[in-house]
């Protein structure tokens, strides 16, 4: 049954992003962004999530200030201590479908997730990565959804494509000798895609792959919604962006997000520098390292919160960093290698040997670290909140692309925006060390001028009348017309 709003009430917007720091980061920034303009956010996470985020991030006192601001969670059916991503992630997608849509369901029926002020959440804007079962559960209850896609558009427009690419044969990929061919099943992609480049769930042999499948149909949702959100901005994907629009009736980009929040914030007189929407504790004595080190010297090393190297890819990387003469900061979290390898033992040899031009931390304060004048490189897996941080900040990058939208983004890093050379499936300390000396030295000049036109399309765009800003007024606009 349709609910009724009582007159007066101020929009509730439910925010469900999928368990993933890299999910959970954006999700926050959006949640800021529209408690500034007025809307009230309940911001949903499974139980797994909240309790890493209210254990180590600043979340909880900064979003006192934003009146209607309500932290809820939500069971996803597994234990604690279950995987929540890699190979066992089916099962994950699987327990989410079962357990927590019963659940949502009924909370958002029985008004669970509302206040005395705004108790009925008005639009929920719900993950890309969850999209099926959250749409349906807001078809029946007749609440307006919009979907937050947390990759680059051409990421989410390659994945849209995919049954385009199983109907013309181009999946399954028919072995290794066909990885460097240009793939045709991506319209306007034409002539810049390999094999290579396509999102990693299509590295399968099988197209009935549950998580091919199952990714395939969670992106094809968005043409279900009343909309769909993207943290990018136009001068960057335009042209993707008009594809997605053929299909999707309402398309918000309204990023990069974390210079909109914090241009916003300014606005406000508000200072965020230190703020941290951390699921891991942040070690930030690595900010007096690079305090002492001179301007544009370091090479940043992080592959984002997910991604698990072998011992040998481990290796492989210090040996390049090491060799490059180059100084680095690298983040390796704890549960940064494969289980079961020997390469806790191999670390402690390492940070041994990096004492003099290295420093070690398992979590940085990322975005400040790009943004300190010392970094002068980024050696990233192409994550897309990484890939835009870095944009912003102007600083190049070398892309070793690990899953999902990764090998998507870091192609268009090298051959389209140019701003970061591509390392997509090689790791061997020859090429690292080569490519970092590329991006220090001798390339340095074009890809840092790239870099730096980049971040300054990225200012425009999230500055008052700048493409990014006004789709972010009419969101607020849209959603203050579903509060009906
Ligand atoms: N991040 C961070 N400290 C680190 C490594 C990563 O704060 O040491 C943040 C980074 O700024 C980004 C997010 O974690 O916002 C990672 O998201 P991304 O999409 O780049 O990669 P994912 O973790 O999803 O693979």
């Amino acid at each position: 049954m349709e609910k009724h709003v009582p007159h007066g009430c101020p929009p509730r917007v439910l925010l469900f992003p999928f368990s993933e720091q890299g999910h959970v980061n954006p999700f926050l920034k959006l949640a800021e962004l529209l408690g500034l303009g007025g809307v009230h956010v309940t911001f949903l996470s499974t139980y797994y999530i909240h309790n890493r985020l209210l254990l180590h991030s600043d979340v909880q006192s900064r979003f006192k200030t934003y009146p209607g601001f309500i932290f809820k969670a939500i069971s996803d059916g597994l234990p604690d201590d279950h995987p929540r991503s890699g190979e066992k992630s089916y099962e994950f997608f699987k327990a989410l479908n079962v357990v927590t849509k019963k659940l949502l369901k009924h909370m958002l029926a029985s008004d669970e997730l509302g206040s005395d002020i705004s108790p009925s959440v008005t639009c929920i804007i719900a993950d890309g990565l969850l999209a099926e079962f959250t749409t349906n559960i807001a078809t029946e209850l007749h609440i307006p959804i919009i979907h937050f896609h947390v990759i680059s558009a051409c990421a989410v427009w390659a994945l849209f494509s995919i049954p385009n690419l199983i109907e013309n044969g181009e999946l399954p990929i028919r072995g290794k000798e066909d990885m460097d061919k240009l793939v045709t099943g991506v319209p306007s992609m034409e002539g810049l895609l390999r094999f290579r480049d396509l999102p990693s769930f299509c590295r399968t042999s099988d197209v009935k792959d549950p998580i091919l499948q199952g990714i395939a149909r969670e992106s094809r949702q968005c043409t279900r919604a009343q909309g769909l959100i993207l943290n990018t901005f136009e001068e960057l994907e335009g042209p993707i962006l008009s594809h997605l629009r053929t299909h999707c009736p309402n398309v918000y980009p309204i990023g990069p997000k974390h210079t909109h929040l914090k241009l916003k914030l300014a606005k406000k007189e508000v200072i965020s520098v230190q703020s941290t929407n951390s699921l891991f504790k942040t070690d930030r004595s690595c900010m007096a390292w690079l305090d002492a080190q001179p301007l544009k010297s370091v090479m940043y090393a992080s592959f984002g919160s997910v991604a698990v190297l072998t011992r040998d890819e481990l290796i492989e990387f210090w040996y390049g960093l090491v060799n490059s003469k180059k100084r680095f900061l690298w983040v390796i979290r704890p549960d940064f290698y494969k289980q079961g390898d020997d390469a806790k033992d191999v670390l402690a040899e390492l940070l041994e040997g990096t004492k003099e031009r290295g420093y070690l931390v398992g979590w940085a304060p990322q975005e400040e670290v790009l943004e300190h004048p010392a970094v002068g490189g980024f050696l990233t897996h192409s994550g897309w909140n990484s890939t835009m941080e870095s944009a912003v900040a102007g600083v190049p990058m070398i892309c070793w692309p690990r899953r999902a939208d990764q090998q998507v983004n870091s192609r268009y890093v090298s051959e389209v925006w140019k701003i970061g050379l591509d390392m997509k499936d090689v790791s061997d300390r020859k090429v690292v060390e080569k490519m970092v000396n590329e991006v220090m030295v001798e390339r340095r000049e074009e890809l840092v001028n790239a870099a730096d036109e980049m971040c300054k399309l990225a200012v425009k765009s999230v500055s008052e009348g700048g493409s990014s800003h006004c789709n972010f007024d009419r969101l607020i606009e849209d959603i203050y017309k579903m509060n009906k």
